[in-house]
């Protein structure tokens, strides 16, 4: 499948050869042993897919890291982005400023509830480490409450609360933070045998949670509407529900982190609509501009927002709100609306990517699950179905992780670029995909799985 198509480029080993050479001199990777990485040199991109200069193509189901939800080079967020940098490239944020005044309304004006003021950050790290700012200053409380499978950024404090392994290294296990088991019937920390079961033990041991650490003493309860990075994890039906009243009950503030689930991916606005629950705090990055001008925030409640009207809220950034990224925002949202993203993502998931991939979990015997919405799922692979044993132990790396790295080779092979987390691939191609491009990715991904298979 891999090709040269009027999308890529003529071929340009040597300027690949030149980006590579100073990449690893120079460039420091993320999350990576500097010397036992390999990195890609990337020669261009457009919607679905990427090049490199050797002219290869790659279908991206992982979308970045998951926030091209619009594909990339949209000509329209490009041009939006072009003319802005013409006419204001940047100012500081204490002013009122075109593009930032209008990406808050547009934004306020689809998040639930009365989430109707926006913090703007430049990342979903920052928006993160704000929202649990506000939290425990709107309550006097300090402890925040997160669950075990979760990603909530790599700064000390979204480290912190965190809950997967990328939390290890440099967790400060600092006082003030606890970690509860949000609901996953596959691996039911509950015993559960349905759905039913799963939430309602899930709530129960919130619960518990809570009346162990103290109501009084907590600040926040965070979650990941659908949590992503840890494995894209739906909910069950009246779970975020469940957690909203407890919250309430508790004088809790409930902070939804929709960095990765947010801005269509789920095939709705935000994954919180999909459950018609309302946080107190709400973060979004990623898909709020699809990542073309580094953008984040808090949507903050009526509630929230009072505490902070007569008293100065102590925090701030340089770049909140840059103007290019909130051009690139107002474009993006109206990209979305008028080319109807988000309702594609919806029908995708329904009618293409969900059945292809359970298709293909009939014939795979290395798939133990697939879940997921939208443009949003995961597929986790096991060495015996039977037991759920994972196709890699958890965390695995080097020699241990070696069926992982044989399903991500076997995929890019087949031009496919998969997004590999532990024994998972995760499958979140831009919102803006089309049937045939989805399809295109699920033949790559049955060549792929054929190589997981072998490990069973
Ligand atoms: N929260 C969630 C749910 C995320 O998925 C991520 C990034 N993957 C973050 C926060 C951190 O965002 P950033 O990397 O933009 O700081």
């Amino acid at each position: 499948m891999t090709s040269t198509t009027p999308h890529s480029p003529q071929p340009d080993p040597e300027t690949g050869a030149a980006v590579k050479a100073a990449d690893r001199a120079h460039v420091f990777h993320s999350w990576s042993a500097q010397e036992l990485i390999d990195p890609l040199a990337v020669a261009g991109a457009e919607g679905s897919y990427f090049w490199d200069y050797e002219g290869r193509r790659y279908l991206d189901f992982s979308s970045g890291l998951v926030f091209t939800n619009i594909g990339y080079q949209h000509p329209k967020v490009v041009a939006a982005i072009q003319e802005q940098a013409g006419k204001l490239a940047t100012f500081a944020p204490a002013f009122a400023v075109e593009s930032r005044s209008e990406a808050a309304r547009l934004i306020a004006g689809r998040t639930p509830g009365d989430l109707d003021k926006i913090f703007f950050t430049n990342a979903g790290a920052e928006a993160v480490e704000h929202a649990i700012r506000m939290a425990r200053l709107h309550t006097g409380r300090h402890k925040v409450l997160s669950a075990y499978r979760s990603y909530h950024g790599g700064t000390q404090q979204t480290v912190n609360v965190t809950g997967d392994p990328r939390r290890w290294a440099s967790d400060t296990g600092q006082a003030g933070v606890a970690r509860f088991w949000a609901p996953f019937l596959y691996r039911s920390r509950f015993y559960a045998e349905n759905e039913e079961q799963e939430c309602a033990r899930a709530l129960e041991h919130l619960e518990t949670t809570i009346a162990f650490e103290g109501p009084a003493t907590i600040a926040a309860v965070i979650l990941e509407s659908v949590p992503g990075g840890a494995g894209i994890m739906v909910p069950p039906p009246g779970y975020l529900q469940g957690v909203r009243e407890i919250c309430d009950r508790h004088g809790i503030v409930f902070i939804l982190d929709e960095v990765m689930a947010g801005f269509g991916r789920t095939g709705t606005w935000f994954a919180a609509d999909l459950f018609d629950v309302v946080p107190d705090l709400m973060t979004f990055a990623k898909g709020v501009n699809s990542g073309y001008v580094p953008l984040g925030g808090v949507a903050i409640s009526a509630e929230i927002a009072a505490t902070f009207a007569r008293r100065p809220y102590p925090g701030g950034l340089t770049y909140s709100g840059h103007p290019l990224a909130c051009a690139a925002a107002v474009a993006t949202i109206r990209v979305m609306e008028e080319e109807g993203i988000v309702e594609n993502a919806a029908r995708m998931g329904a009618e293409v990517l969900g059945p292809g991939l359970r298709e293909l979990a009939e014939r795979h015997p290395s798939v133990g699950d697939v879940r997921g919405v939208g443009m949003f799922w995961a597929v986790e692979l096991v060495r015996d179905r039977a037991t759920r044993e994972p196709l890699v132990p958890y965390n695995a790396s080097g020699e241990a992780n070696a069926p992982m790295a044989a399903f991500a080779a076997a995929a890019k092979a087949n031009g496919l670029w998969p997004f590999v987390n532990m024994n998972r691939t995760h499958v979140a191609p831009p919102c803006t995909a089309t049937g045939s491009e989805l399809k295109e990715g699920l033949a790559a991904l049955d060549a792929a799985l054929a190589v997981a298979d072998s490990y069973t």
